[in-house]
């Protein structure tokens, strides 16, 4: 294994400019993530999260700094990223196999070998049996999980997730961050997770980033205990320190909300 992080985010701006303004929405940001790390990105609204996911995914050049993906500078989409909303975005006239197999077919992927992993992959998140249904006649969370399965399906080496359990209930929320972080080992992905939920973030990754906003800026770091980080997320929260760890990443987030507003 080489030791090139997967992303590489150097001295990076963006600068969005309107008719009326410039925004400047990430100042000087630096970000090194190890293969088959999980790193969760947490801050006020506004701070730069989505702006940072978009420049990895390529779908946003920084104004000035580098973005490195595999050692490579980013210079657009990839396959080697993928890309999960908080909105899955499932078209309502394709089965949920058609809608799963999207990035197959917008890649020139699409064949029997493909097919056969992304059945795999739905068997995986317990969805086998609504192959041939449509996104209706399925829950949030299933939805959701379709998502993550047209997402694996086209084998990128990084995930970025904005907000993915952000609009489900809490319970199918706790069993989908099992899900997403038990897939993520078994499949050797690295994982950047854009959360509002300081307890997720703290109970399902390897390292907390904490931002400040206006602009966005890194504010703190923090390194998930090896106890915490490898249990599984709902489990996560019940070990000791979790709570602690969970009080010193609200302050530092407060006080930086309290900075801003
Ligand atoms: P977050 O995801 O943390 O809520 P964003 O990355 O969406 O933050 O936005 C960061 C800042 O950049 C905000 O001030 C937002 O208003 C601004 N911004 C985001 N996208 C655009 C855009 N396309 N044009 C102009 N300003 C934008
Ligand atoms: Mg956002």
């Amino acid at each position: 294994m080489s030791d090139v992080p997967v992303v590489g985010l150097e001295d990076v701006t963006q600068v969005y400019v309107t008719d009326r303004e410039a925004t400047l929405a990430i100042d000087r940001f630096s970000l090194t993530v190890q293969t088959g790390e999980f790193v969760s990105l947490v801050g006020p609204s506004g701070c730069g999260k989505t702006t940072i996911l978009s420049m990895i995914a390529g779908l946003l050049l920084p104004s000035s700094g580098q973005v490195h993906v595999l050692g490579r500078a980013v210079q657009g989409p990839t396959p080697v990223v993928g890309y999960m909303l908080q909105q899955d975005y499932l078209f309502p006239w394709r089965t949920i196999l058609e809608n799963a197999m999207i990035g197959l077919e917008l890649t020139g992927q699409k064949d029997e070998t493909s097919r056969a992993y992304t059945l795999h992959l739905l068997e995986e998140m317990g969805l086998q049996h609504t192959a041939n249904m449509y996104p209706h006649q399925l829950s949030g969370g299933m939805r959701q999980r379709v998502a993550l399965v047209r997402t694996l399906a086209t084998k990128p080496d990084i995930l970025l997730l904005d907000e993915p359990f952000s609009a489900l209930d809490y319970q199918t929320k706790l069993q989908l961050e099992d899900l997403v972080a038990f897939t993520m080992k078994q499949h050797k992905k690295t994982a950047i997770l854009v959360t509002h939920d300081l307890s997720e973030a703290v109970a399902i990754s390897d390292r907390v980033i904490v931002l400040e906003s206006h602009p966005g800026r890194l504010r703190k770091e923090f390194q998930i205990p090896d106890a915490i980080r490898n249990a599984e997320p709902f489990y996560a929260r019940e070990q000791e320190g979790f709570n602690a760890l969970f009080h010193e990443v609200w302050k530092e987030l407060e006080t930086t909300e309290r900075r801003t507003t």
